[in-house]
């Protein structure tokens, strides 16, 4: 996801831009620009790869003007070329836009046959000609931008500046959260507060379908049926400490370290000390006969773990799905189930989707989300903030752990609703849960092994990840976090699934990691590593002492983690997964003395 600013401020906008898009540079973009107003004239900054390129352009070519809008963008529709990135411009009208226009094609061949002729592949440049057209028929900006708006379907953020006015700013949200600034004189818009941190704190959320005409006064905000609606002004207390690197190399190191302290949080706000939980009354499973967990990413592997969760602790039935798939089939829900939809951001499109989808066809919406103001939030019955901090990182961590943590207890819940839990045993658990960041602590000591292991990790180019139980989604939470920091192939199996058909793969040029505590189904996994072995396969295997002891036998490398309840194994073995694909990814690692294009630095840089 990429970034989208905007000022009409009363000192020069360009440095203000750039430095407000530096605040989302943790969205990852491969390349970026500003337009601002100036003397009435409309004009533009262009460049490729990271924002000091830009920043250097600008040096050379500066840009003069108090009003303006900014973008980092993220290539859905076109390469990241200078003629495709952000602002696009058509005639007076330049506009800036996140997410996907989905009848791009039609409307430009619309537009085409017109005399409205495209210069970029982007489906962006299409809303700066829609605009264009209304304005070149006589419609005032306003008017243009309305009338544009009407046309668009797909999920979007967009703001727009025009050509001889220097006191005007159109924003519109459907989809993709948009944030308003309010300053003294001055106001701003932003991908999201964090963008507007060092200017404002007092920010109006956009809702969905949202769009606002903004002036230095103020912003006049209408819902999708040009409703005059009334948002409030919140103020967004922004710790900085959670969005500054504080000494560590990178978002992701800080964010992986972060993990004991902030779980400490989470378990300190969902329970007490006396050993019972603390979770809102309306978080009831009484009469609940399933529930149906939905979530994209990782957040679909914390769900898919907390099935395991549901059926063990509560025996409570429990289906998981991918909300990009969920919400376009029919699923057949039971009237007294709970969709539990879990989204660190709370604005991930589709799984916002997918809860609109089901809304009036379950018992009860709960969000399990990090962001308490988001849209998946307002939306639900019920939200629970899994209380992580800001995430920084492109690549979820602690977000991830906080998720499982807030599971765990939501399963404990269920079991203690349905009386299948009694105050002793549901006591023990607790205590145990409560063991985890000490325990984490102990994981994070590990860092340097992990990086030393990581070294030879970087060579390969497959690496296969294994786990069984409740270990298989961090199997696949494992080799999601190192393909998408390290740009290694990886795949996450379930162990047992290994003989029909992957381990046609498997030889020493293939590490294998296999995720495994020494719990009931210890035996079995370990089987399926012997398979492994007996082709030359090159075993990472990490487990506890006894699970070392016993099997570590034969295997390339080992690591050793504590010795945790077996029910929350997961929570504390997505440590060392997030380690190794963090150091494997590193610098330091021979993949990146190979020929690299910038759009990995960028990426890189921004995790
Ligand atoms: N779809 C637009 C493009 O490819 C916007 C992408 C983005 O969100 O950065 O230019």
């Amino acid at each position: 996801m990429c970034g989208i600013v905007g000022v009409l401020g009363n000192h020069e906008a360009a440095p203000l831009l750039v430095e407000a898009l530096k605040r989302l540079e943790y969205r990852g973009y491969d390349s970026a620009g500003i337009a601002t107003v100036h003397k009435g004239r409309l004009d533009r900054r262009r460049a490729v790869g990271k924002l000091v390129n830009l920043s250097d352009l600008l040096v050379h070519d500066p840009l003069a003007g108090k009003s303006g809008i900014g973008h980092t963008r993220w290539a859905t529709h076109g390469a990241a070329t200078v003629t495709n990135a952000h602002p696009h411009r058509a005639g007076k009208v330049a506009v800036v836009h996140n997410g996907i226009i989905e009848n791009f094609r039609d409307l430009r061949s619309e537009l085409a046959a017109d005399g409205y002729a495209q210069e970029s592949d982007t489906d962006t440049e299409t809303i700066a000609l829609l605009a264009r057209r209304e304005i070149d028929r006589g419609a005032t900006p306003v008017e243009a931008a309305r009338a544009t708006l009407k046309r668009l379907q797909g999920a979007f953020a967009l703001c727009f500046l025009f050509d001889g006015e220097e006191d005007l700013m159109i924003a519109a949200r459907q989809g993709s959260p948009l944030a308003i600034g309010h300053g003294s004189g001055e106001m701003f818009v932003g991908s999201d507060a964090i963008a507007l941190a060092p200017m404002t704190d007092r920010i109006t959320y956009l809702e969905e379908g949202d769009w606002a005409v903004i002036t230095r006064a103020g912003a006049q905000i209408f819902d999708g049926h040009d409703r005059l609606a009334n948002r409030a002004e919140t103020r967004v207390r922004l710790d900085s400490a959670r969005i500054e690197k504080a000494g560590y190399k990178h978002f992701m190191a800080k964010e992986i370290a972060e993990q004991p302290v902030v779980i400490a949080d989470a378990l300190k706000h969902y329970t007490s000390s006396k050993g019972t939980l603390e979770l809102p009354e309306a978080l009831d499973f009484t009469t609940i006969d399933r529930v149906t967990l939905v979530a994209c990413g990782t957040a679909s592997y914390a769900c898919h773990v907390a099935k395991y969760w549901f059926e063990q602790i509560a025996g409570l039935p429990a289906d998981i799905d991918i909300a990009s798939e969920f919400r376009y089939r029919d699923p057949v829900l039971s009237p007294a189930s709970m969709a539990i939809f879990v989204s660190q951001s709370g604005e991930t499109a589709d799984t916002l989707a997918a809860l609109r989808h089901v809304k009036d066809n379950v018992a009860k919406v709960v969000a399990v989300i990090n962001v308490p103001t988001s849209s998946i939030a307002r939306e639900s019955d019920l939200a629970l903030p899994i209380m992580a901090g800001v995430e920084v990182g492109v690549a979820s961590t602690k977000a991830f752990t906080c998720q499982l943590t807030l599971l765990a207890l939501m399963a404990l819940k269920a079991a203690q609703d349905r009386g299948r839990i009694d105050a002793a045993t549901l006591r023990d658990r607790l205590e145990t849960l409560r063991a985890l960041p000490g325990l984490m602590n102990a994981a994070l000591a590990l860092s340097d092994p992990i990086a030393r292991i990581a070294e030879d990790l970087a060579r390969a180019q497959d690496i296969l990840f294994l786990g069984r139980g409740a270990m298989f989604p961090l199997a696949l939470e494992g080799a999601l976090k190192l393909k998408e920091i390290s740009y290694i192939h990886a795949e996450g199996y379930a162990s047992g699934e290994l003989k029909h058909g992957p381990i046609a793969l498997i030889d020493d040029a293939v590490p294998v990691i296999v995720l495994a505590p020494k719990d009931a189904l210890f035996d079995k996994t370990v089987s399926n590593m012997q398979e492994v072995l007996a082709r030359n396969g090159k075993v990472l295997l990490l487990s506890d002492a006894a699970g070392v002891e016993t099997a570590g036998h034969g295997t390339w490398k080992t690591l050793t983690l504590p010795t945790v309840d077996p029910l929350w194994a997961p929570i504390l073995y997505a440590v060392p997964a997030q380690l190794l694909a963090y150091h494997t990814a590193s610098p330091r690692a021979p993949t990146w003395t190979s020929p690299e294009t910038w759009q990995n630095r960028s990426r890189w840089n921004s995790q």
